[in-house]
C-alpha cells in the first residue's frame, strides 16, 4: 500500500511523525508492505514552491492508495491567486471526498464526565456553508457593501443522497440507529430537503431505527446522554461543529480521528486544526491522526478485499485503547507523556502480543 503523508503546519509535523511510526509498526506486524512517501504542504510548500499545494501533488496523491493529511494553517491562507490554497478543501474537492466519518468513543481508564459512548458523526463534506467550495468559480461569500456580507449555503439532492447512503450503510454495520441532525424549522427548504432525502434513503434500510434532532437541541442531547446516539448524519458545518463537541466529550479534541471518503479515494485527517498555541512543544496528542490512519487502513482493506488491512486498523485502535488504559497519554487526556513518547507507547503495544481485539473492552 502506497501512502502519501503531508505533515502540514503547527502541530502537524509532530503528530505526523508519531503516526508514521505507528503505520510502520502496523505494517511490520501485519506484513502490509506500507510505503510512506512524504511531501510538503501548507507553509513549508508555500516557501519551497510558491504554493501551499504544489502543482503535480494531486496526481501523486491520485496514484497512491491513500492520503494522510496533517492539520494546516487554514486561517493564514487567504489569497488563492498567490498560491495560498486551503489544502484540506483542495483535496476534499478535487478527490470528491464527500463523506467525512468522525468516530468518537470513550475509553476505559480515561476520565469521562458524560458516561460511556461510541458514536460516529457522518458529515457531508463538499458543500453546505463552506463558501470556498460551493461554486464552480469564485467564492459564495459576497461583500455587497463594506458593511453587508451575504454567505450562501449550497445543498443539492445528489450530495444529500450520497451522504445519506453512506450513513445508512455505516449504521447497518453498527447498532443500526441513524440520527439525522438538521435545522429544518429555520432552513425550511435546504434542511427540509436534507431531512426528507435522509428519511427516504433510510426507508431502503428497514432494519434501521431512524430519528431526527434539531442541531441546537442536539448540543444538549449529546452532552446529556451521548450513549443515545450511534450514527449521526449532518450537513457540512453542523457536522463539523458537532464532531468537535463529540471528540471533546470523548476526552479531548486530540482524540478526534477522521476519514474523508469518496468513491475512489480516501484521506485520513485529524478532526482538529493546526493548534498553533501548542505547536513545537511536544505536547500535542497524536492519537487523532493515528486513529485517522487506522481508518484509512481499514478502508483500503475493505476496498481491496484484503482483510489484513482491516485487522491492522483494528489493532491500532486497540493499541490506542490499551495505552490510555495504562495512562500512557498526553496531558490533554490526563497523562504526562509527550507527543513522540505517546506514539512510541502505541508502537510498543502494537509490537507486543497483547494488542488483540479482545483486550480493549469498550
Ligand atoms: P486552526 O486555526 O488550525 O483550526 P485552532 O487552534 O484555531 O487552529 P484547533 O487546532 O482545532 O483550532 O485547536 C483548538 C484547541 O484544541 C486549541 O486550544 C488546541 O491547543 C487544542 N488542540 C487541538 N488539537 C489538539 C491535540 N492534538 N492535542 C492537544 N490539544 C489540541
Amino acid at each position: 500500500m502506497r501512502i502519501v503523508l503531508l505533515p502540514g503546519d503547527g502541530i502537524g509535523p509532530e503528530i505526523a511523525a508519531a503516526t508514521q511510526n505507528v503505520l510502520r509498526a502496523a505494517s511490520e506486524r501485519f506484513q502490509l508492505n506500507v510505503q510512506i512517501e512524504e511531501h510538503a504542504v501548507g507553509h513549508a510548500s508555500l516557501q519551497q514552491f510558491g504554493a501551499t499545494v504544489r502543482p503535480g501533488l494531486l496526481e501523486t496523491v491520485r496514484s497512491a492508495d491513500g492520503l494522510v493529511l496533517g492539520p494546516t494553517a487554514t486561517a493564514d491562507f487567504k489569497d488563492e491567486g498567490s498560491g495560498e490554497i486551503n489544502p484540506s478543501k483542495y483535496f476534499r474537492k478535487n478527490l470528491d471526498l464527500f463523506a467525512n466519518l468522525r468516530p468518537a468513543r470513550t475509553y476505559p481508564g480515561l476520565r469521562n464526565r458524560f458516561g460511556a459512548f461510541d458514536l460516529v458523526v457522518v458529515r457531508e463534506n463538499t458543500e453546505g456553508f463552506y463558501a470556498d467550495r460551493n461554486m464552480e468559480q469564485g467564492n459564495s461569500e459576497l461583500l455587497v457593501t463594506p458593511d453587508v456580507v451575504i454567505s450562501l449555503r449550497r445543498i443539492t439532492r445528489h450530495c444529500c443522497e450520497r451522504i445519506a447512503q453512506a450513513a445508512c450503510k455505516l449504521a447497518m454495520n453498527r447498532r443500526k440507529h441513524l440520527t439525522i441532525v438538521h435545522k429544518s424549522n429555520v432552513l425550511k427548504i435546504g434542511d427540509g430537503m436534507f431531512l426528507d432525502i435522509c428519511r427516504d434513503v433510510a426507508r431502503s434500510f428497514p432494519e434501521l431505527t431512524v430519528d431526527d434532532v434539531l442541531v441546537d437541541a442536539m448540543m444538549a442531547h449529546v452532552v446529556r446522554q451521548p450513549d443515545r446516539f450511534d450514527v449521526v448524519v449532518a450537513t457540512n458545518m453542523f457536522g463539523d461543529i458537532l464532531s468537535d463537541l463529540t471528540a471533546e466529550l470523548s476526552g479531548s479534541l486530540g482524540l478526534g480521528g477522521s476519514l474523508n471518503v469518496g468513491a475512489k479515494y480516501a484521506m485520513a485527517q485529524a478532526a482538529h486544526g493546526s493548534a498553533p498555541d501548542i505547536a513545537g512543544q511536544d505536547v500535542a496528542n497524536p492519537i487523532s491522526l493515528i486513529l485517522s490512519a487506522a481508518l484509512l487502513l481499514a478502508w483500503h482493506g475493505e476496498r481491496s478485499g484484503d482483510a489484513k488491512y482491516q485487522s491492522a486498523g483494528r489493532a491500532i485502535e486497540d493499541a490506542v485503547a490499551i495505552a490510555m488504559q495504562r495512562g500512557l497519554a498526553t496531558k490533554d487526556v490526563g497523562g504526562n507523556l509527550g507527543t513522540a513518547a505517546t506514539g512510541q507507547a502505541i508502537v510498543a503495544i502494537l509490537q507486543s502480543d497483547t494488542a488483540t481485539a479482545s483486550t480493549a473492552a469498550r
